[in-house]
């Protein structure tokens, strides 16, 4: 029998395997668990990206966050090409770094300063040891499903990539490490108040995703928010708010302002940096003072606050905050998609839920309530991937993983949401048919 032809994507990752690991740069990326090669992408508008071989998908993975008014925005671009024709870094400071973080502190109230990273990682990395360093403890909470990035001591019942994986943390983390991570359960404050109780004096920090994206999309539950910020100040432990997903994107002011709670220190990444690699953390003044160079907590980045990241970073924020009305229209378009898949559901008997806040969502394959990681874990993966086929086969390009979250943007108008849908509904009938079949 004849071999079929390899496509361009096929060819791209047998190389990329040889010289790559997994033939990625970061593991979900690999199809693995979807049993399925990952399609390159050479080009991308609104709400397409166009892979190697000419097909067009409707993305909803908008780069894990950060294309929240759709891909290559005209604006965006044009601040990029015209930073980067002065040159594209020089290791001084610039006039557009002093101007995004002035933008940002004049309009979030909770952070007075702030301080450019490269990645979301780095920044959390940074505000656990700024953190530490302005209380003097060691320990920290954080929770079974919340992923923030992978540096050594949070990959503790990470979600995200591990959790896709399903492996609880990481070899080469030594257990020095990981010693003084607590990890509580999320929407569960008893956890974390019983955490508190058992190290009283010895929490520096509790770091939470004030909306849970990295397990599917969990929302807090109604006191879980507040009740940690009561914990904190009780014991005299600083509040983060892990906003790389929810910064900028519930709101421009993100969960803290969704949910009217002020944590002590924020960390973002994604939209802040427009596409490019940009994380920051921020928060209250006294804090923030004890970073080096004016205090003692030594933190620093040979290409941090680049002047082509910060101008696609200052350019996508000046959009989203001088249209805020927009989130408003993001969240109804969201609705109408989750919602809508919400319905099909039901009507199609299926046994699956929707979980989704503002512009985030996730399907989950159980028909139980998903709260937290060890309910999250329950969702039957194997189904998710047939789900995931059916769409990328019909040109729609979720997440590949039940733990990953769908990211709308701006650009994804109501037929491109009414075609999602049409689609949706589609593999449930099929779903239905074969299920009915087997009986
Ligand atoms: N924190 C959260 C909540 C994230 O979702 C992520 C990445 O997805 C990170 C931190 C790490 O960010 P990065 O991948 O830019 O290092």
């Amino acid at each position: 029998m004849a071999e079929q032809k390899k496509n361009r994507s096929e060819v791209l990752m047998e190389r990329a395997q040889k010289v790559i690991p997994g033939g990625v740069n970061s593991p979900v990326r690999s199809w693995q668990n979807v049993g399925m090669t990952p399609r390159f992408i050479q080009g991308s508008t609104g709400p397409y990206i166009f892979d190697v071989d000419g097909r067009k998908y409707i993305d909803y993975i908008c780069s894990w966050g950060p294309m929240i008014l759709g891909h290559n925005n005209s604006e965006v671009l044009d601040a990029v090409v015209r930073t980067a024709e002065n040159g594209l870094s020089f290791g001084t400071p610039t006039e557009l770094e002093v101007e995004i973080a002035e933008y940002i502190c004049e309009r979030i109230p909770h952070v007075d300063m702030i301080r450019m990273v490269n990645s979301g990682t780095e920044a959390v990395m940074s505000a656990i040891r700024l953190a530490r360093g302005y209380t003097g403890k060691n320990k920290i909470i954080k929770f079974a499903g919340n992923y923030h990035g992978h540096s050594d001591c949070l990959l503790v019942d990470a979600g995200s990539g591990l959790m896709t994986q399903g492996i609880p943390g990481s070899a080469g983390v030594p257990e020095g490490c990981t010693q003084d991570t607590l990890s509580a359960v999320y929407n569960d404050i008893a956890s974390v108040e019983e955490l508190f109780k058992a190290n009283k004096d010895e929490i520096a920090c509790v770091i939470v995703e004030p909306v849970a994206a990295n397990m599917g999309v969990v929302p807090p539950q109604p006191g879980f928010l507040q009740g940690l910020r009561e914990l904190c100040t009780k014991y005299h432990a600083l509040l983060i708010f892990d906003e790389v997903i929810t910064g900028f994107r519930l709101a421009f002011g993100g969960a803290a302002e969704v949910f009217g709670i002020t944590p002590d220190l924020v960390t973002y990444g994604k939209i802040i940096g427009g596409g490019m690699p940009v994380g920051a953390y921020g928060g209250r003044r006294d804090i923030m003072e004890m970073v080096a160079p004016l205090g003692p907590v030594y933190q620093a980045g040979t290409l941090s606050g680049n002047p082509v990241a910060m101008a696609a970073g200052l350019a996508q924020l000046k959009i989203l905050y001088e249209n805020r009305g927009d989130y408003a229209v993001l969240s109804a378009n969201a609705d109408k998609l989750y919602e809508g898949m919400k319905e099909i559901i039901r009507r199609y008997e299926l046994p699956a839920t929707v979980n989704h806040i503002g512009s985030l969502g996730s399907v989950f394959f159980t028909d139980a309530e998903v709260t937290n990681y060890s309910i999250a874990k329950t969702a039957d993966t194997g189904e998710f991937a047939r789900y995931f086929r059916f769409m990328l086969e019909h040109d729609i390009n979720v997440a590949p993983s039940q733990f990953e979250a769908m990211f709308l943007s701006l650009a994804h108008t109501d037929d491109i949401i009414q075609y999602t849908l049409d689609t949706f509904e589609a593999y449930a009938k099929t779903r239905r048919d074969e299920i009915e079949s087997d009986l």
